[in-house]
């Protein structure tokens, strides 16, 4: 296939989908077609040799691409245009990808379900009933309908992998640090990762490898030099240490998802991985500190949206800050306020010690039950999420509901560790069951390696 011919055909299949599922927010054919004869140039000519040149990707929509909307599926960036690009994209760029579009997502991937965003849900391509979890709801039904052949996420608390479960595709949050987030916009600065969602293990290592690059731009980016992640799909898991912790298969964990993980634990120990059943511990302490952790920082990177710099601005108003106060009470969604609201607080004079102080101690411990684990194993193996996608409309009636869903995810982010969602099979009502990997700081190649040898 031509550079054209790929991308005529994920434009053909937005085309038909889109109707259904809206799992873009902006599709651009003239860019992507104007982009395909360059590379297809430069393919030809010998230029671009890698295994990325040439494949169409989508781009979740709180990414900034240069003269390409950038909206978080919020009101209030619904007409901001970015002035530069995202590092992670200008590394896709470098190596011959086209960008196809921007995805749908939870409005400032506050959610868990795609629903929060102000331009309406995205559907679960697996049953248009269901939703295709979130918040990189967009980025994954877009990669499992074959609108693109992979797309870019952010994960923040589980934004990459619990979509992925839920969209029977694969999704990696890489080590915090490994891909930069300049040009991502910050919810929760200390737990973003950018990642990639693709179709299988061996996608997901070649993109990282294009996406890991040291940057000054983002004080938190890592000088990684063992980026050769392809290097681990050997499948070979033998004498791989797998644990699974204990507490990840206890109550509300759905009986499916809990067979499929089981069952994962016997394909690698047929194939020569020894696997243990061990107590993490403190996995209850996550979804309080990270919401309490998460909402804070929103509270403070959210600040910038006042309708001056950029971004929605109301139409009438009185004074400063009336014009702050209703730009903001109208471009922002009930979500993202509550989510404000929460930060403020926990931040405020008199409830930062009993509060935020605390979630951070509690971070901390977290991080030292994954220390205590990875002394013992290379790999952790658990679910994903604790059921299959939900129904549309069951899960905004009740944050706290959709809260505790994050429970498997979010210590992942706390404890800045990698973590790899697979499809593993499919529940009784034909939607995919997806399980984790989990792995030690920097160590990508362990669960890729058993990620691998599921599939
Ligand atoms: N569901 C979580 C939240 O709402 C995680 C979101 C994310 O990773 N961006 O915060």
């Amino acid at each position: 296939v031509t550079v054209i011919e790929a991308v005529k055909a994920v434009l053909g299949q937005i085309r038909s989908m889109e109707p259904d599922l809206n799992s873009f927010v902006t599709v651009d054919e003239a860019f992507a077609l104007s982009q395909a004869e360059a590379v297809q140039k430069k393919i030809d000519a010998g230029e671009l040799t890698g295994p990325l040149a040439g494949v169409p990707v989508a781009i979740k929509d709180n990414i900034c691409i240069k003269d390409m909307k950038t909206t978080c599926s919020s009101n209030i960036l619904s007409d901001f245009v970015p002035t530069y690009t995202a590092q992670a994209v200008e590394n896709l760029i470098e190596a011959g990808a086209i960008i196809i579009g921007k995805t749908n997502m939870d409005e400032f991937a506050m959610g868990s379900t795609t629903e929060t965003s102000a331009f309406g849900p995205t559907k679960n391509p697996w049953n248009l009933e269901y939703v295709p979890g979130g918040s990189s709801g967009g980025s994954c039904t877009a990669v499992a309908a074959g609108e693109c052949f992979y797309a870019l996420g952010s994960d923040t608390g589980g934004s990459i992998r619990q979509p992925a479960s839920y969209c029977g595709v694969t999704g990696l949050k890489p080590t915090y640090g490994t891909i930069s987030r300049y040009g991502l916009i910050a919810y929760g600065s200390s737990l973003d990762q950018i990642g990639p969602v693709a179709k299988d293990v061996t996608d997901c290592a070649a993109i990282l490898e294009v996406l890991t690059s040291h940057d000054k731009k983002d004080s938190t980016s890592v000088d990684r030099k063992d980026n050769h992640f392809m290097e681990a799909l050997t499948k070979d898991v033998k004498g791989l240490r797998v644990g699974i912790p204990a507490d990840y298969l206890g109550e509300g964990l759905n009986e499916e998802v809990k067979e499929a993980v089981l069952k994962a634990a016997k394909v690698l120990e047929e194939k020569g991985a020894v696997v243990e059943t061990f107590d993490l511990g403190r996995v209850k302490y996550a979804i309080p500190a990270y919401y309490v952790i998460a909402s804070a920082e929103a509270s403070s990177n959210l600040s910038r949206f006042d309708g001056v710099k950029y971004g929605y601005r109301a139409r009438e108003y009185e004074g400063l800050h009336g014009m702050y106060k209703k730009s903001r009470s109208e471009g922002f969604g009930a979500e993202v306020k509550r989510r404000i609201m929460l930060g403020s607080f926990v931040l405020s004079s008199g409830y930062y010690d009993a509060y935020y102080i605390k979630a951070l101690k509690t971070k901390a411990l977290i991080k030292k039950s994954f220390d205590e684990a990875f002394a013992k194993y290379d790999v952790i193996l658990g679910p994903t999420a604790p059921t299959t996608a939900p129904k549309l409309n069951e899960s905004l009636s009740d944050s706290l509901k959709m809260y505790l869903g994050d429970i498997y995810t979010i210590s992942v982010n706390l404890a800045g560790l990698p973590g790899l969602s697979i499809p593993f099979g499919t529940d009784h009502k034909g939607l995919p069951i997806g399980i984790q990997l989990i792995g030690d700081c920097f160590q990508e190649k362990n669960i890729l390696r058993a990620g691998f040898a599921l599939e």
